[in-house]
């Protein structure tokens, strides 16, 4: 039944999204700076301020630019980063750099110089032979750095595999033998120049249970004892990774924060009673949860294709260059007809991207009330990995990203244009 109730748009964040697409153009990407504002606080009151010794840091690779730095700031925060242009945001943002975290599985001399040079909070050692680099060139620039050591606890995260981290064949971090473990401790242990306060692991993202944090946390606490024992090392930090999931979609059950951080502190505690253990620091670095249900996207319809009894397509004037994960994990986004959002969904279309890619579907099967080319449409939680994993492919231009904040909008990244893309080009003809 087609029941026209009233035609009210869709609000996000208490701002009309139709009359944002038609003020700034689509495809949009739409942030709330309230709901980002709303999960530090709780991040705060429901961890930080629960918890004794313990620090938040945001994975900035989920969205980062320097207006986001500057949120991240003010909340008390720290900050990930995995790549000099990560750094480069922060230091330009003015982001306190003791409260930063460089992380990355090949880190550049450039980068790690970069890191030092800015006096960065920690370095997170992803391997042996980084800790040479590392402390080959602290010892150039006669400085101090603490790290931690990203270690491989051995359990898989159940989400999808191209997102699971912590598992023993990984290309991030140090596998728990005995033998390789003990050597970068001792290495590390020895350096002047290289001061390991403890370990790190992340086992994965989008995570909707709390076993896989438990069990890793009780792999890593065995180590700080059999460290202790035998090489006299005392491990200060644990930090326990990001990974907590949010919501896109029915299928997802999600938990509260507290829900992953009561349990990650109950079982360091537990751990450390049993084996006799000083308290770590301990550190989350949630990404995703942060961002990712604060931002949507606004794109326009355009061609809907009605192919019979198979399937209608509605395409939208974006796709795989503004969010690359449905074709990259099979990631599942809701969406709603923005101008018609009190209309009955009564059918269902497929909403497919503009790239030349068979893969470019952002929603298969959606359930939609009529649309028509023109109408407006908002896939939400797109807040994380969607920004920043933007591509030029087809040379269509990154869509502008808007804040909302209390009673104001705001640009904070304007839309590109045909002459950015051409920007690098040198003409050789
Ligand atoms: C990506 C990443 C995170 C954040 O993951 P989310 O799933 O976005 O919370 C945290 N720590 C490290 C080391 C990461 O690589």
């Amino acid at each position: 039944m087609n029941k026209i109730k009233q035609s009210t748009n869709y609000k996000f964040s208490g701002f009309d999204t139709v009359q944002l697409a038609k003020k700034y153009g689509t495809p949009l990407y739409v942030i709330s700076e309230g709901i980002i504002r709303n999960k530090c606080k709780e991040i705060k009151t429901d961890f930080l301020e629960k918890h004794e010794n313990t620090r938040a840091a945001y994975a900035s690779k989920a969205f980062l630019t320097m207006t986001m730095c500057e949120i991240i700031e003010s909340e008390g925060l720290g900050l990930d980063v995995v790549s000099g242009g990560e750094l480069y945001t922060a230091i330009k943002a003015g982001f306190p750099m003791d409260r930063v975290m460089l992380h990355g599985n090949n880190k550049s001399y450039d980068e790690i110089e970069m890191a030092i040079n800015n006096d960065v909070g920690r370095i997170i050692v992803d391997h042996i032979d980084e800790l040479y680099f590392i402390e080959e060139i602290a010892a150039n620039m006669n400085k101090t750095v603490k790290v931690l050591m990203r270690v491989t606890p051995g359990v898989e995260g159940n989400t999808h595999k191209y997102i699971i981290t912590g598992q023993k064949d990984s290309k991030f971090g140090i596998p728990l033998d005995k033998d390789t473990i003990d050597k970068a401790v001792s290495i590390a242990m020895e350096s002047k120049n290289v001061e390991l306060l403890g370990f790190h692991f992340h086992i994965g993202s989008n995570l909707f249970e709390n076993d896989s944090y438990v069990t890793a946390i009780e792999t890593v606490m065995k180590l700080y004892k059999r460290l202790k024992d035998d090489l006299g090392f005392h491990a200060k930090e644990l930090n326990t990774g990001g990974g907590f999931g949010i919501y896109y979609t029915e299928e997802d059950v999600v938990k509260p924060l507290k829900y992953f951080t009561d349990s990650i502190m109950e079982a360091v505690k537990g751990c450390c009673n049993d084996l006799d253990l000083d308290m770590p620091a301990v550190i989350i670095e949630p990404g995703r949860w942060i961002v990712g249900e604060a931002g949507i996207t606004l794109y326009t319809i355009g061609a809907v294709k009605d192919i019979p009894n198979i399937r209608t397509y509605a395409s939208v004037d974006g796709g795989l260059p503004d969010n690359p994960r449905p074709a990259l994990y099979s990631a599942k986004y809701e969406a709603v007809v923005a101008n018609k959002c009190n209309m009955e969904p009564d059918r269902l279309v497929t909403i497919a991207g503009k790239c030349c890619e068979t893969g470019d579907i952002l929603i298969w099967d959606l359930n939609v009330p009529e649309i028509h080319r023109g109408d407006i449409l908002a896939v939400l939680s797109t807040g994380a990995y969607n920004y920043s994993m933007s591509s030029n492919y087809n040379k269509i231009p990154r869509p502008a990203v808007l804040l909302l904040s209390k009673d104001e909008e705001r640009i904070i990244v304007e839309r590109e244009t045909y002459e950015d893309l051409l920007r690098k080009e040198r003409i050789t003809f």
